[in-house]
């Protein structure tokens, strides 16, 4: 059946454009949430029709996020900066964070107003987390931002998520320039978790066609070039992956399924 929600649109909070699509709505629609509109399930649909899997592949995704949070916080991290947050949904960073270490703060940032919305309901009752609507394009900005000054010491560790969020800056954007900001600005033993679609086969590069056209955003890259992002820091086992073999719970097969090869991602350690 079609991904997403099947309601009317009329819940739509003040400022939500309901005409264009969104990256973060059709992403919550993929992984079966409510928080999208018809604009956005049509995209959803479309993409599900070239990758069957795609709906796995986003849980692929919050699974890796989660694995990877938790590493951090045993790893003593109690602070983390999530960019392109995007909508809540199961196993949120900051859930899996605290579930480890109560204290543990954590900002999210995304550049559309619909996650500060549906966030605000979430966190209500959690001091030590915070939403912010900002663009990540704009490294100073956003770390100059009151609430994360507030929120983050820059003195102590910082855990850096860029997950599932990279792909959508084209080359004219400098992506490489932005995740160097961002790292630039932390201190030796902080972690670097990134996440990213991979130029994996021609599926995948159907699919970035298609999301190009649709979205306007979608690029996917190779295997080395996802590894680039991590140049200065020391990537830590297994390196960059495709999304189910990093860190495993279960065993993987050998041979990956398209879906299972349409992101990548690693987490590294800044010294
Ligand atoms: N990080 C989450 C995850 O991996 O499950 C959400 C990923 S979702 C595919 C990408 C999110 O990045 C969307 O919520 C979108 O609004 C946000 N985003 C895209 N461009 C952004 C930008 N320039 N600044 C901040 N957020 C951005």
């Amino acid at each position: 059946g079609p991904p997403g929600g099947t309601g009317g649109d009329d819940w739509a909070p003040t400022g939500i454009d309901v005409s264009k699509p969104s990256i973060a709505r059709v992403y919550d629609a993929v992984l079966g949430g409510k928080d999208n509109f018809a604009v956005d399930r049509v995209i959803a649909q479309q993409s599900q029709d070239i990758v069957p899997e795609i709906g796995d592949v986003a849980r692929f995704n919050r699974d890796l996020l989660g694995r990877a949070v938790r590493f951090m916080a045993q790893s003593g991290i109690r602070q983390f900066l999530d960019l392109g947050s995007g909508l809540p949904t199961v196993q949120n960073t900051h859930q899996v964070a605290q579930s480890v270490a109560p204290d543990a703060r954590v900002v999210y940032v995304d550049i559309d107003p619909i996650v500060l919305a549906h966030g605000r309901a979430l966190l209500a009752e959690n001091h030590n987390t915070t939403v912010v609507t900002a663009d990540l394009r704009d490294p100073k900005a956003v770390l100059d931002l009151p609430q994360v000054r507030e929120f983050i010491d820059f003195d102590q560790p910082v855990g850096l998520m860029l997950v599932g969020v990279i792909h959508h800056l084209g080359d004219d954007e400098d992506p490489d320039g932005i995740v160097r900001a961002y790292l630039e600005a932390l201190p030796a033993g902080s972690y670097f978790l990134l996440t990213h679609f991979c130029a994996s086969s021609p599926d995948a590069l159907a699919l970035e066609g298609a999301l190009l056209t649709s979205l306007g955003t979608g690029r996917f890259r190779t295997l080395e070039e996802i590894t680039a992002y991590f140049d200065g820091l020391e990537l830590l086992d297994p390196g960059v992956v495709y999304l189910p073999q990093w860190r495993p719970e279960e065993p993987v097969a050998a041979e990956l399924t398209v879906g299972q090869r349409l992101m990548a991602g690693g987490l590294a350690l800044k010294h």
